[in-house]
């Protein structure tokens, strides 16, 4: 279940309303009440504190919370090319691009090693999830609370 913004007039509630109308269908008439089986059905926001959300042209997609995916510059990988030493801090827009990010990194410290650019190396990353905008960082996990190197071995393997 995706979670909702709240009212962008009054800060209140936002409703999901999904409302059924019309003549059911002959599917719906045999007992299988699903959306479909209506042949009008209609599906709106509303605001438990105001009006001006209904009378607004928000639809639902407007609403929701942004998946994290989608957060703007509120994902960001980390990298020590030597550790202990300071992070090195890159603003990544997904899951996906962080793990490029990372891949791209490691082989470029392997490189770098092996070319004899760099000494001998132990380094280190993540991704790091400022969910809120308030720039409290903090380690990104994904639904099954996975950080992304679980991910990365997964993919791996
Ligand atoms: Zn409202």
């Amino acid at each position: 279940m995706r979670e909702v913004k709240p009212c962008p007039y009054c800060g209140g509630k936002v409703m999901l309303v999904c409302k059924r109308m019309g003549p059911l269908t002959e599917a719906a008439l045999e007992g299988n009440h699903n959306q479909e089986d209506f042949e009008l059905f209609e599906a709106y926001v509303c605001c438990e504190d105001c009006d001006d959300l209904e009378e607004s042209e928000l639809t639902e997609e407007d609403l929701f919370m942004p998946e994290v995916e989608n957060w703007e510059g509120a994902l960001r990988v980390w990298w020590i090319p030597q550790v202990p030493g300071t992070p090195m801090y890159y603003p990544v827009k997904g899951v996906e691009q962080a793990k490029f990010t990372l891949r791209l990194l490691s082989e470029y410290d392997l490189f770098q090693f092996e070319n004899n650019i760099k000494p001998d190396y132990s380094n280190a990353g993540g991704l790091e999830v400022d969910l809120k905008g308030t720039g409290d960082w903090e380690c990104w996990y994904d639904e099954a609370e996975r950080d992304i190197d679980e991910l990365m071995e997964e993919d791996d393997s």
